[in-house]
């Protein structure tokens, strides 16, 4: 049996990036992507930003890694940024999305020993993803992805998404919950935008019943939905909230910030992490955080996906094969009535980046957030075409 020597956990496209530049990624034969999928949310200053590339090299130069048993100056500087912006007390520093949401679980289960439960149990939704460790794959709501790996961790009980009633309902009949995890939009689910008021009706009920709100923000984080947070738009506090993806714009780090009574539950030997938090990486996620907060790029996403989803409605929303058109900021999704997971493979061809999720029905565009109205123009009318091609529409 013939194998490849790196493992064989991903269908990859037939690409290679040699280098990028703002929107734009290179490929090794020279020719050029229009990037708008930011390497999964993550790349939302686009690729090379000076900003970036200058905390990096600068940092690198002086001092990469020193160990979470002695002070990190970067890191204290970015948990004062990040509680600044979001309105959190205090932050505990991983390296990914999955790791942040680590954190969380062992904050809420932490949390409900501390008041007597010996079983503490987190509400998770139908359809979520909060990543592929053991605890965080348990806790996402997709059984293709855990399908193989049993025995899962417990202590989850899953609710339909968006639908709170069924929430009231888990808690009325179970006394070991202890915190709901929950994304604000579903990202990988397919780009699920719930009820206006969902997070509000989901911080009322942990208020009366003392449990935690914890909010997995890893994908709508760091200003690509309109606020620096998504659930600023709520204008609630969760008790945690979980980021990764867009913080280091490539630089692996992930952050599970917590408030009130969340923010004192860890003690020393609680949690921990090596690379957690060390000087390079807080330097590139100090410059990620300063130049969104200083371009006010949050903003700049809200009307700028607002402004594509239009245009998509322009040249698509007619058609009897689209089925939605939707969009947060630069979260947008077009929702197809049939699969159309080639569509991926087919716009690469045409020199468009983007992938499709959502059981292959849904188009999802993830730009930077630095996109110009030129480019996005451009992502528009090339995005469509494509689709009506593809669907044989002319
Ligand atoms: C991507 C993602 C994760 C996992 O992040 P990793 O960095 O891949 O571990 C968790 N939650 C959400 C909502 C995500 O989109």
């Amino acid at each position: 049996m013939s194998t490849q020597p790196v493992m064989n956990t991903y269908s990859r496209l037939s690409v290679a990036f040699d280098h990028g530049q703002g929107c734009w990624l290179f490929d090794t034969d020279g020719n050029k992507y229009l990037d708008a999928l930011s390497g999964i949310a993550v790349c939302g200053l686009g690729h090379a930003h000076p900003a970036v590339t200058t905390a990096i090299s600068e940092q690198a130069s002086q001092l990469i890694h020193t160990s979470n048993l002695y002070t990190i100056t970067n890191q204290e500087r970015l948990a004062e940024r990040l509680t600044q912006i979001s309105g959190m007390d205090n932050v505990f520093f991983g390296n990914s999305g999955a790791e942040a949401n680590e954190a969380a679980i062992k904050i809420a289960r932490k949390f409900g020993h501390t008041k007597g439960i010996e079983k503490p149990t987190i509400i998770v939704m139908e359809g979520s993803f909060h990543g592929r460790t053991m605890a965080t794959l348990s806790a996402t709501g997709n059984r293709s992805a855990q399908a193989g790996f049993e025995p899962l961790v417990g202590g989850f009980v899953r609710a339909p998404y968006n639908d709170v009633d069924a929430v009231k309902n888990i808690i009325s009949n179970n006394a070991n919950v202890v915190a709901i995890l929950v994304e604000p939009i579903q990202g990988e689910g397919g780009i699920i935008i719930p009820a206006d008021d969902y997070l509000n009706q989901l911080r009322d009920i942990c208020d009366a019943h003392d449990m935690l709100l914890m909010l997995d923000e890893v994908q709508t984080g760091n200003g690509r939905t309109g606020t620096y947070f998504s659930y600023q738009q709520n204008g609630i506090l969760p008790d945690v909230v979980t980021t990764a993806k867009g913080l280091g714009n490539g630089v692996p780090i992930g952050a599970c910030l917590a408030s009130g009574k969340a923010a004192t539950v860890f003690g020393p030997g609680n949690h921990g992490s090596t690379y957690g938090g060390n000087p390079l990486c807080c330097a590139a996620a100090l410059a990620v955080v300063n130049t969104i907060t200083e371009e006010k790029l949050d903003q700049r996403a809200a009307e700028l996906g607002n402004k594509i989803a239009d245009g998509f409605r322009a040249q698509l929303g007619d058609a009897a094969y689209v089925k939605e058109i939707r969009n947060k900021g630069l979260l947008l999704a077009i929702e197809l009535t049939e699969a159309g997971t080639e569509l991926a493979v087919l716009s690469k061809v045409k020199g468009v980046l983007l992938n499709v999720t959502g059981g292959g029905k849904v188009v999802r565009m993830l730009p930077p957030l630095i996109m110009s109205d030129t480019e996005a123009e451009l992502l528009v009318n090339t995005v469509s075409r494509i689709i009506k091609v593809y669907m044989a529409d002319e």
